[in-house]
């Protein structure tokens, strides 16, 4: 059992599409949020070499700053045949390549170079990594993923990011054509969610919100 998040807290995000999401998620449980945008807190600089390590970078931060629990995620691509790249810097890709269909035609090239055509060399998972962290320097994290393959040419307007290219096992079809309550939605007998976020939530969910 993780210590209890509760009352009113901080969500380490500037990102408006974050910020909603984690509302949704948080709210039913009783916690109020507000976010680090509405304090006008500075967003650190995630110079962590794992999920982990920025998520805490960006609860700790705020945290500290606000006086108040905080939460923050980070997440990414981890695509295999390129050792796990683009993974921390998923968004960095898309920032460098000025889109996000522009970072997945780049992935595809990358994958073609190395002759991965076949599904079974186009194996790739999304990470999702969640952190607690409170005043007094107690932290909390979870991690998971989800598993899939990388189709090409992208599929579905559905989502963001990557998700249009990745199609998790076990599905026809692409997370970008899936409803976001099919990608994220937290079943209601409790049986294992889809995303990673969405999975990484349910461990929080069950350690720190006091969910079956
Ligand atoms: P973060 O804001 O540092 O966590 O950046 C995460 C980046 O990873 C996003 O900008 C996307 O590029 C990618 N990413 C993470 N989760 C997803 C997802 O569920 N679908 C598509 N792309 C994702």
């Amino acid at each position: 059992m993780g210590r209890r998040f509760e009352g009113r807290v901080v969500i380490a995000t500037h990102n408006e599409g974050k910020l909603r999401e984690m509302r949704e998620l948080l709210e039913p449980h009783g916690v109020e949020c507000v976010s680090a945008g509405e304090l006008l807190l500075p967003a650190p600089e995630e110079t962590g070499d794992t999920f982990i390590a920025n998520a805490l970078i960006k609860a700790r931060a705020a945290a500290e700053a606000a006086g108040l629990p905080a939460f923050a995620d980070d997440s990414g691509l981890c695509v295999a045949a390129l050792n796990n790249l683009p993974g921390i810097t998923s968004a960095r890709w898309a920032g460098e390549a000025g889109s996000f269909a522009a970072a997945m035609a780049m992935i595809e090239t990358r994958l073609l170079e190395r002759g991965c055509v076949s599904p079974d060399t186009r194996r790739a998972h999304f990470v999702s990594a969640l952190a607690l962290a409170w005043p007094d320097g107690h932290t909390e994290t979870f991690e998971d993923r989800v598993d899939g393959v990388l189709v090409h040419p992208p599929r579905g307007a559905a989502g963001f990011g990557y998700d249009p290219m990745f199609q998790p096992d076990g599905h026809e079809r692409t997370f970008g054509e899936m409803s976001p309550d099919e990608k994220h939605g937290l079943p209601a007998d409790g049986s294992r969610a889809l995303s990673h976020r969405a999975r990484a939530f349910q461990a929080l969910a069950k350690a720190c919100l006091g969910a079956e």
